[in-house]
């Protein structure tokens, strides 16, 4: 007869959940095997997704060996019943919202319980005494259910008092983990992080579902947004069409002054668009300072150096911030050197 988290563990992983073993009585995986432990004199160096552990069939790396095979999941069980379950969210295309019930937890240092959100003036430090204030004070100002209300979703009671509410999102890859971004004793579970299953038992109590409500809902848009807001979604880089120096050349605007001065424009704007990774911001550094020494002479402006280049470093496939400070420092030290020569 299997064990509780053992048909919890099968249960989860037919919903198309990858889950992994927790050490008996514990929310952490079961610790690494000799080899992969890089504490041991046995370790043997290398990367995650090449562990031989994991190929095998082993649970080394806990979250990353997680799993939805069935006969993998059942030696894991039969050979310890008293596994808890963890449920990787990345994978599994979820993501868990966590409130804390942390009675010993200080307050904010800032007193910010809900970073960027407008709370109503009465509303003050005392609303706050844990993770379910800071959800039901964010509920309020969004004039939002309670986000595993409705529609209700699979939601786990955490043996410490707290819960964990399980959603469905698109591009689970996308989204990351988070302590306190969102607010006060509010936690995001995703990528690389796990959920806890019901039935897993800690020396804290077990884990409960809620309700019975066992199916996972869509993220709802108001939270999706908050959390956005909150940075747990890394967007998509922006498509990166490889342009031609030529097409670059036409895209910018055409330098005024001495012929030298558009041919050099030209020669650094297409050595910047065709930079090889990894040289591509000393690449454009030093096309910064080539342009920057137009600068002084009136040639060209400051403001179409970095128009020039701007244009290049995108095509290259640079990011506007990374891109901006390169070529402004390159041009400052063009001009600082022109002054001191
Ligand atoms: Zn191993
Ligand atoms: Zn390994």
């Amino acid at each position: 007869m299997p064990s509780t988290t053992h048909r919890v563990a099968r249960w989860m992983a037919a919903q198309g959940w990858y889950v992994h073993p927790l050490a008996p009585g514990t929310k952490i995986p079961p610790g690494n095997c000799p080899r992969c432990s890089p504490k041991n004199a046995q370790y043997i160096p290398h990367a995650t997704d090449e562990c031989r552990c994991i190929e095998a069939g082993g649970y080394c790396h806990g979250v990353r060996a997680a799993t939805t095979d069935t006969d993998r999941i059942d030696r894991w069980w039969t050979a310890e019943p008293r596994f808890g379950v963890g449920v990787a969210c990345g994978p599994s295309g979820l993501v868990i919202l966590d409130v804390d019930d942390h009675a010993d937890t200080e307050a904010p240092a800032n007193g910010d319980y809900l970073p960027g959100v407008e709370l109503a003036e009465d509303v003050t430090a005392s609303a706050f005494g844990s993770g379910w204030d800071t959800i039901a004070a964010l509920c309020e100002v969004r004039n939002a259910p309670l986000p595993w209300v409705d529609p209700p979703t699979l939601t786990v009671l955490t043996a410490g008092g707290g819960l964990q509410a399980w959603f469905r999102v698109e591009d689970a890859d996308r989204w990351h983990p988070g302590a306190g971004q969102l607010g006060w004793q509010l936690d995001l579970r995703a990528g690389r992080s796990y959920g806890i299953a019901p039935g897993t038992v800690t020396a804290a109590g077990e884990y409960r579902a809620q309700g019975d409500c066992r199916t996972v809902a869509q993220l709802p848009a108001w939270l999706d947004a908050d959390l956005r807001r909150t940075r747990h979604y890394r967007e998509p880089e922006p498509e990166r069409p490889r342009r031609s120096a030529r097409q670059m050349l036409a895209a910018i605007q055409r330098p005024k002054g001495p012929a030298y001065v558009e041919a050099a424009v030209r020669a650094e704007v297409e050595q910047t668009a065709n930079a090889a990774s990894g040289t591509r911001n000393a690449t454009l550094y030093s096309s910064a300072r080539s342009l920057g020494r137009f600068v002084p002479a009136g040639h060209l402006s400051e403001a179409e150096v970095e128009e020039c280049l701007m244009a290049a470093a995108r095509a290259a496939g640079l990011s506007e911030g990374e891109a901006q400070s390169a070529i402004r420092s390159g041009v400052r030290a063009a001009i600082t050197k022109g002054a001191t020569a």
